[in-house]
């Protein structure tokens, strides 16, 4: 019974040979290798012209030979020929040169090779994926760094957090005031600030809770101003970049509170006061 039982599993083996490679290991191959040669990491899908469809010139080389007399040939078992573990991703060019010189290409150089550009794939598409923040063109950096301008209503205050990609918030400290519950308050408007920011986008179609919004903010601007506390503000116009998705539009919300005493506080130009959430217009 195990005679017969280990003939038909060799059969069994033949015809898997025989089918060639499968989808599966096709797919795994084309995308570990990131679509590109492992020797030369030339592109292997040509671009498609005007009349023309894309032309794939990528081949799937075998690194020990289908054939025992090919090149390389009869190192690994007949079953495993068409396997991914014996597929390298070439262009014609490299694919030519390794099967016509294989004692220059022995197959464990053409593994390590595989691995390496495999690897190296890898962590370019990690790089590439990699989501960063630019400046919007239209938004350039303002001379003197990003200076906030004064805030006094709670429209203004709107205006900047509302809809926001990112929040940039900046608090009293306990050992600019000598004073905890100046800090904790301004930490309140803060945190009510960028709340309104966050829910913003839910609110924005009813004009009577946006009309409350602000007048919370104002209410509670002017209660910081009674206490000696002033804001500062200033939205600007971003560019989220990743590898894989198209660019899109963000803005950054900048609002701080700074005891009015504190001497870093300047005069700026009035029309550049007017208006911090189109500060990006000043001169
Ligand atoms: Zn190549």
């Amino acid at each position: 019974m195990a005679a017969t039982f280990a003939v038909d599993l060799l059969v069994f083996a033949r015809i898997i040979a025989a089918v060639g490679i499968s989808d599966r290991d096709r797919k795994i191959l084309w995308s570990r290798s990131h679509g590109l040669c492992a020797i030369c990491r030339k592109p292997l899908v040509a671009d498609a012209t005007e009349g023309d469809r894309e032309a794939v010139v990528g081949q799937e080389a075998h690194i020990v030979a289908r054939s025992t007399d090919g090149p390389r040939g009869g190192q690994i078992d007949q079953a495993l020929v068409d396997c991914y573990d014996n597929l390298v991703l070439l262009c014609p060019d490299d694919h030519t040169i390794v099967d016509a010189q294989p004692k220059a290409w022995p197959a464990e150089k053409l593994r390590q090779l595989k691995a390496q550009h495999e690897a190296w794939a890898k962590k370019k598409l990690v790089d590439d994926s990699q989501i960063r923040v630019v400046p919007h063109p239209d938004d350039p950096e303002l001379p003197g760094g990003n200076p906030l301008l004064r805030i006094t209503t709670g429209a203004q205050v709107w205006d900047i957090m509302a809809g926001a990609g990112r929040y940039w918030v900046t608090g009293l400290d306990d050992e600019d005031t000598g004073d905890p519950e100046l800090v904790d308050l301004a930490d309140e408007f803060l945190q009510l600030a960028r709340d309104y920011g966050e829910i913003s986008r839910d609110i924005e179609e009813s004009l009577g809770q946006v009309r409350n919004a602000k007048r919370t903010l104002g209410t509670a601007l002017g209660e910081l101003e009674r206490r000696g506390i002033l804001a500062f503000g200033l939205r600007r116009r971003r560019i989220l970049k990743g590898g894989h998705l198209p660019p899109a539009e963000l803005a950054d919300a900048h609002l701080a509170l700074v005891l009015s005493s504190n001497p870093a506080i300047m005069e700026v130009p009035v029309e550049a006061e007017a208006d911090p959430g189109l500060a990006e217009q000043a001169d």
